[in-house]
């Protein structure tokens, strides 16, 4: 996702940028012509809320008008140019991770699945939080990825991640954090990369509904008395929160007929901790 970043990040300096040169320098300027872009942005007054006014608003911006047109249109056409350049490099990079992800399960984007050799792939439903003030494009790339693989004939399915970079895949305990993305698991005593981990147990919760049409027990919250929640709430005919509902939404981590386990490589698409969670997540067999 760097293209983005390193977009927003000039745009955010460029915004900043205060005007200068010797024709801005007489005070007999209004102040509109001494303000960076972002202060106007921000200046403008509320269109919502108990001082809303539009009459104010598009005083001011009728004020700022020409600033902001010679910002995003004029200047040589620098803004229309960085946002195209990112626009390219988002949609290369996305094609490239789309098919690196397809190639786990043998496949790419130019390719139809073939029906003798269906693939299954879950998407969890988590929701990313950013910890930089750059938003998460995880959901952005997910709108991109899902259409495109129903589209050549992959199965897509979402997926509730609850517990699963918690819980052993194996033995059902719960796992203890050794480092960041280590996991170790007492019972067990084996070691597991978190992403691999969470993928083995979301492949786990789709095999499980193929073959009985429910979650994996250790997977489910359980109350301080012993209750499954999940279970109880559910009716028949209804898939509740931790359903596999076909849909939209995050996280990838395909399961192939036939297929062998591989890692997925999607450290590339995030930066913050949350994002990685749901990279590198594993093709299963099933
Ligand atoms: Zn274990």
């Amino acid at each position: 996702m760097q293209p983005v970043f390193r977009y927003r990040r000039w745009l955010d300096d460029e915004k900043r940028l205060k005007p200068e040169g010797p024709e801005w320098q007489h005070q007999s300027k209004p102040d509109i012509e001494l303000l960076s872009i972002a202060e106007i942005e921000s200046h403008l007054p509320p269109l919502r809320g108990p001082q809303a006014s539009v009459v104010n608003y598009v005083n001011k911006l009728e004020e700022a008008e020409k600033r902001l047109i010679d910002f995003y249109n004029g200047n040589n056409n620098t803004f229309q140019k960085h946002t195209w350049d990112m626009k390219r490099a988002k949609h290369i990079e996305y094609q490239a991770i789309a098919n690196s992800l397809l190639r786990i399960v043998g496949g790419s984007i130019g390719e139809r699945r073939k029906d003798d050799n269906p693939v299954l792939i879950g998407v969890g439903l988590g929701q990313f939080r950013s910890s930089s003030r750059l938003s998460s494009l995880h959901s952005s790339f997910l709108s991109y990825f899902v259409p495109l693989v129903r589209s050549l004939g992959y199965i897509v399915i979402s997926l509730n991640e609850f517990y699963t970079s918690k819980k052993c895949p194996d033995c059902h305990e719960f796992v203890t954090q050794v480092t960041l993305r280590k996991l170790f698991c007492r019972n067990c005593g084996r070691y597991h990369h978190r992403d691999v981990m969470a993928a083995e147990n979301m492949s786990n919760i789709a095999r499980e509904y193929l073959l009985n049409q429910e979650r994996p027990l250790y997977l489910h919250p359980v109350t301080a008395d012993g209750r499954y929640p999940w279970v109880e709430s559910r009716s028949p005919g209804q898939e509740t929160a931790e359903g596999a509902t076909v849909g939209a939404s995050t996280t990838t981590a395909p399961i192939q007929a036939g297929g062998t386990r591989t890692r997925k490589k999607r450290s590339k698409c995030g930066t913050t901790q949350e994002k990685r969670e749901r990279q590198g997540k594993v093709a299963k067999k099933l």
